[in-house]
């Protein structure tokens, strides 16, 4: 028996990429399946991005560039840092990453000591937990409720803070239940963070462009005494359609952006100048990206009230992100709720259970998918839903 490290090896799959690789191998022999699995833009990236990578690589920007980043996108995303979310961080504060799941992973890493413990916010992305045990942390859930529409309060932060909590991961827009930052939100994590000094906040706002109703997408490294304990983490991938270019940043202070560094540049060096071009390029493409918003708002209404009227499923409706958060009553659990789902509706989900939603049956199903797929899910769930009745 191999002698393996055993904090990796214990780690548990991500359940929604194993879910989607799963799904396209199903339809590969059954065309039927509805795939709503996937956290990713069904839109191609925008032709001026494509273009722009395309005439930096023939011209030879193919080899490393500054580790960091390249000036030209820092220097972007330090204006768009402070432009769009008012957070002024200056471009040395800013780290290029592949994607932004690295760069969760990179902070993460930075700030916690083997025994840390790191509050994350449950339903919440599959890999925040699994990303703190990596670095030898501890998770902490804190269990938002839907009755409550999962508000956060100061009352259940401060139950999950122990004297080794260094650490809150937040997540807004959300991925998976759609909700959007609140006032009253922002209130309850500024007041916990002012009372705890030694916790640092980790803001992970990758669906900040894509929020349909309700508040804007405030980040709280805009708060004027939280930004320097502020981490923030963001990327390409959802609002240019850019999943498979690996392009994310974070920024974050001096001291802890120096310890970052160290891991950066022992791991990865730097991320690909063609690419980086092409992501300053994206920066300047907001109305790509609003056409894009709106049509998963239609995507998002048509599943809210087509959702919304079936026995046996309730929904929350999303403010933001592309995913439908779907409450079933049927006597199963969440994963028996998608086995079933697949088996006879052809529909394939991801179990509530994989984003530590515990208590409520629910399912995450990605609207980032075409009208007419949304429709047969809609027809299929519904056969479904009145037959069990
Ligand atoms: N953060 C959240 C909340 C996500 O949902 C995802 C992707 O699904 C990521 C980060 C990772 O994004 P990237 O493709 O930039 O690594």
């Amino acid at each position: 028996m191999l002698k393996l490290n055993r904090k990796i090896a214990q780690l548990k799959p991500s359940k929604s990429v194993t879910l989607m690789a799963k799904t396209k191998a199903m339809q590969q022999r059954d065309k039927s399946i509805i795939n709503l699995t996937g956290g990713e833009p069904d839109f191609a990236t925008p032709e001026k991005i494509c273009e722009e990578a395309y005439l930096q690589m023939k011209s030879g920007f193919t080899h490393y560039t500054d580790g960091p980043g390249i000036p030209k996108l820092r220097q972007a995303l330090a204006e768009k840092l402070r432009t769009e979310n008012h957070a002024p961080y200056q471009e040395d504060q800013i780290l290029v990453t592949p994607g932004a799941k690295y760069a969760v992973y990179l902070a993460v890493q930075a700030v916690l000591n083997p025994g840390d413990e790191a509050i994350w916010l449950a339903p919440g992305w599959v890999s925040y937990p699994s990303i703190i045990e990596a670095s030898g942390g501890v998770p902490v859930a804190v269990h938002l409720k839907w009755e409550e529409n999962y508000q956060i309060t100061f009352d259940a932060l401060e139950e999950a803070y122990s004297e080794k909590t260094r650490l809150l991961i937040i997540n807004y827009p959300n991925n998976p239940t759609g909700k959007v930052l609140s006032p009253s939100d922002r209130e309850a994590i500024a007041q916990f963070m002012r009372s705890h000094p030694d916790v640092l906040l980790l803001s992970d706002e990758i669906y900040e462009h894509i929020i349909y109703t309700g508040y804007e997408a405030v980040s709280m490294a805009s708060v004027p005494d939280l930004f320097e304990r502020t981490i923030i983490v963001n990327g390409f991938s959802k609002s240019f359609a850019m999943t498979g270019w690996r392009l994310g940043y974070l920024a974050c202070s001096y001291e802890i952006f120096s310890v970052v560094m160290k891991l950066f540049q022992h791991t990865i060096s730097c991320t690909s100048g063609f690419l980086q071009m092409a992501a300053v390029t994206a920066l300047g493409c907001s109305e790509d990206t609003e056409k894009m918003r709106r049509e998963y708002e239609k995507r998002r209404n048509l599943l809210y009230e087509g959702i919304r009227r079936l026995p046996g499923a309730d929904m929350l409706k999303p403010e933001g992100a592309f995913y439908a958060w779907v409450k079933f009553d049927l006597g199963m659990n969440s994963e028996e709720v998608c086995n079933y789902l697949l088996e006879e509706g052809k529909i394939a989900g991801v179990p509530g259970i994989a984003y530590g939603e515990e208590e409520k049956v629910c399912v995450r199903f990605s609207y980032a998918a075409s009208e007419t797929e949304l429709r047969r899910m809609l027809k299929n769930l519904e056969a479904l839903l009145t037959k069990k009745k």
